[in-house]
């Protein structure tokens, strides 16, 4: 059997679940839109696919404790019968599901929101009102009620979260919670409501129903958790009657990246093995676990019970049924790139995915054979091109895919040799096991013409983009390079200026200032540069962060008048801003270019001229379309579909070329 650990079944006494798989709480967004036949086909689709236990989006207790006013929760006797749908249709399917009871506390984003001090967090304008004893009292019974609501509901167990900075972690840690009463003071009073809410849960819901408790395991917030404390807290919740343990890894506030791209695979494993060791139950591990491989090998370790993916689900709703049929290199990997999931939610957009488009968008967006097949001819084997191919002989086109490149992948190999972009790799292989297991022919190596196209009903354009030439006055003896030639490796001295600071501009700094191994590969690496340590040494798991020096000096530049990075991802420019600060990049607004030489580079800033005396000048400018195919089939008359960056180049990345790909084949 593949994966033999990973697909084992596990046995939580009244119920044996079929494999070591959990799919980890996301938020869809569709809940708050009351679309709750969507959210059920939603997790129907994930329950075919094989997954063990799907644990839902976090679901308000009451008011207060909602992420956001509005949020969707389970406080009113009405709100059953939308979640009744949702186990209903997973139950169909034969999965399981636990609702998660998320009470926000401080992190709730409105003027009610509660919490054990009236302390504001970092990352939010509202200060939470201190609550009393009875308003404490009010506050778990409602996460009880929500409780067996979710056992009337249908639910097969409750997730109660304990970690992430939210309501219950503010109680642990002593920075959030300055009360002196019995809820305050000695850890075991700080820890007293969440074991007091998860024995009083138990009680509630009887023994035949499965509760998670998801506890931190590392704050990566000073003057978080101990490892001592973390291990009473576990001890106490398992006593308490939890079924299971789930890991949670830092708080929201922590200025460390948990689950961005660039944090190594499995990074924080070790924390759920140590626990493992302290408790009687099942521990299930979490965070930058995207393929079959990486779980089973934590299993085989003895690192953990279960694994836990989120993401994974949105990429692929049939992980687990290609893993046990040993397909797992057709399993559509995460990229943990967070741009059509968590960028989504934290925009108020419905959460979807890069990778699959058709991520909560089941019922609005069916994959459905073609009523007649045709001969499809796709040109471009970038994201958009691939995606447009792979989906036509999906539904049973004919299709033929061209490329003048002699491989497939377009930008994203490019984006793939950026140091905490490992994980483009694994989607460009990805689609080459599609196109193996396709019926499409690929015609790599050579540029298509109108005679090629000739034979087909329809002609997809995907040709890509041209780098925008910025019209750069240069000067012989200045080295000019586009950030293409320095991605596949041109030499590139030791001072150099980036023209453009949009996402390839950061992307060629982070290449820029990296020596050696990515640290996203080596752990010890990437935790010395993030500060983070061992909770069992430090509180919350934070030390200082140790600098390592800059392979190169590098200025980023960009001529609007604002700091660069603006328009990066909402949850992960914040990493890429600090990763180049703490390489010394100088990124700079409202610069204007004046001109290259063998000196450097020309400027003028805040009125006054300046030579920035780099050997190197790397032109990231933005793109423009590259349409000379689609202007003579034009020319000629022919009707063509241009997608992707032939068809807009601004703005353009693979989340928008694979969407319009997918889609414009669906309607083929
Ligand atoms: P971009 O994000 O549009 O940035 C282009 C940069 O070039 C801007 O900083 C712009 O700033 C500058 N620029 C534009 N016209 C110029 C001109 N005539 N002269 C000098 N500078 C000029 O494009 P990109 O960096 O090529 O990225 C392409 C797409 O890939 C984007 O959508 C991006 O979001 C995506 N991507 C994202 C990431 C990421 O999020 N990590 C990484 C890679 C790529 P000024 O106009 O202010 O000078
Ligand atoms: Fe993963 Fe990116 Fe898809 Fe989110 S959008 S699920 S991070 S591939």
């Amino acid at each position: 059997m593949p994966y033999p650990h990973l697909l084992s079944p596990l046995d939580l006494g009244h119920v044996t679940l079929p494999n070591r798989v959990l799919m980890g709480s996301m938020h869809t967004g569709l809940e708050e839109r009351g679309d709750w036949g969507r959210v059920a086909a939603f997790y129907a689709a994930r329950a075919r696919g094989g997954v063990g236990l799907i644990v839902t989006g976090g679901m308000a207790p009451n008011e207060e404790g909602g992420v956001f006013p509005g949020a969707a929760g389970l406080f009113t006797p009405a709100d059953i019968a939308n979640h009744r749908q949702v186990t209903q249709a997973v139950q169909a399917e034969g999965g399981r599901i636990a609702m998660q009871i998320l009470h926000a506390g401080r992190y709730a984003y409105g003027p009610k929101c509660v919490g054990p001090s009236a302390l504001k967090s970092p990352i939010s304008p509202f200060a939470p009102t201190e609550l009393d004893e009875a308003g404490i009292e009010k506050q778990i019974c409602d996460m009880v009620i929500a409780a067996q609501r979710a056992r009337e509901a249908g639910y097969d167990g409750v997730e109660i979260m304990g970690s992430e900075g939210y309501f219950l972690n503010q109680f642990l840690a002593e920075q959030t919670n300055r009360r002196t009463d019995g809820w305050g003071g000695s850890f075991e009073n700080r820890m007293r409501l969440p074991v007091e809410v998860v024995g009083r849960v138990r009680a509630a819901v009887g023994a035949n129903f499965i509760v998670i408790y998801r506890i931190s395991l590392i704050d990566l917030v000073p003057g978080g958790s101990t490892w001592p404390q973390v291990v009473q807290l576990a001890k106490a919740i398992e006593t308490a009657g939890a079924s299971l343990l789930n890991t949670g890894i830092g708080w929201h506030e922590a200025r460390v990246p948990t689950i961005a791209t660039s944090v190594p695979r499995a990074a924080f494993t070790w924390l759920t093995a140590r626990l493992r060791k302290d408790v009687s139950i099942p521990v299930i591990t979490s965070n930058r676990i995207n393929t079959p491989e990486v779980g089973e090998a934590i299993l085989a370790r003895g690192e953990a019970d279960m694994v836990s993916m989120a993401r994974p689900f949105l990429a692929d709703p049939d992980f687990v049924a290609k893993a046990a049929a040993g397909r797992g290199a057709r399993i559509a990997p995460c990229i943990a790139c967070n741009q059509a999931c968590l960028d989504h939610t934290f925009s108020g957009k419905l959460t979807s995915c890069l990778v699959n488009p058709r991520a909560c968008h089941e019922l609005d967006f069916p994959a459905l054979p073609a009523a007649k097949a045709l001969r499809v001819a796709v040109v471009g084997a970038g994201p958009a091109g691939l995606s447009a191919a792979l989906e036509a002989d999906r539904r049973g086109h004919q299709v033929t895919l061209f490329d003048q490149a002699e491989q497939i992948g377009g930008q994203l190999n490019l984006a793939a040799k950026v140091p905490g972009k490992e994980e483009f790799q694994g989607l460009i292989d990805w689609f080459k096991a599609e196109i193996a297991a396709s019926g499409m022919t690929l015609r790599l190596g050579a540029p298509a013409d109108e005679a090629d196209l000739a034979d087909f009903d329809e002609v997809i354009l995907a040709t890509g983009v041209t780098p925008r030439d910025p019209g750069l006055t240069i000067a012989p003896g200045a080295q000019v390079l586009g950030y293409a030639q320095v991605l596949n490796g041109a030499p590139v001295g030791a001072r150099v200026a980036i023209v453009g600071a949009g996402g390839i501009g950061f992307d060629v700094s982070e290449f820029l200032v990296q020596e050696g191994p990515s640290a996203t590969l080596d752990f010890a690496t990437w935790a010395a540069e993030w500060g983070v340590g061992d909770p069992a040494l430090t509180p919350g798991g934070v030390t200082p962060p140790r600098r390592t020096a800059p392979a190169r000096q590098v200025w980023l530049l960009q001529r609007k008048a604002e700091k660069p990075g603006r328009g990066l991802g909402k949850t992960t420019g914040w990493i890429h801003r600090a990763a180049l600060a703490a390489k010394d990049v100088q990124m700079w607004g409202g610069v204007s270019y004046l001109g290259a030489g063998p000196a450097g580079l020309d400027i003028m800033r805040d009125g006054v001229t300046q030579t920035l005396a780099v050997d190197t000048v790397v032109i990231c400018a933005g793109q423009v379309p590259e349409r000379r195919l689609a202007d003579r089939l034009i020319a000629q008359g022919r009707a063509v579909h241009i997608i992707g960056g032939a068809d807009v180049a601004g703005e353009l990345d693979a989340k928008r070329a694979i969407d319009q790909g997918t889609r414009l084949a669906a309607r083929l």
